[in-house]
């Protein structure tokens, strides 16, 4: 979660920060803030919420690309089964890019 306020806040602007702590100063307890209030701050300071939510899946989605690369030593053999090192060979195939 606090991951994902760090993508979001990337996003922002120093006013709509501003904006957004003066917010979150307000309601120290996240639970009394209610459904039209949160509406009314995200107009007040112009979120783009569809992008910062596409930004944040993409990025996500990044990460799991990167996790699920297998952690092969440069020196043993490649798990395409090339029988090459895998520092000559899949190590220096870039992830596709998919967007
Ligand atoms: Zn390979």
């Amino acid at each position: 979660m606090l991951k994902m306020l760090d993508i979001l806040m990337e996003d922002l602007t120093p006013e709509q920060l501003q904006k957004l702590s003066t917010f979150a100063m307000k309601y120290k307890d996240p639970k009394e803030i209610n459904l039209q209030e949160a509406k009314k701050l995200i107009v007040d300071t112009g979120l783009d919420i569809e992008k910062m939510q596409k930004r944040a899946r993409k990025k996500r989605a990044e990460e799991f690309e990167k996790n699920r690369k297998p952690k092969v030593g440069a020196n043993e053999l490649c798990l395409c089964g090339s029988q090459k090192k895998y520092k000559k060979c899949c190590r220096n195939i870039p992830i596709p890019n998919k967007s």
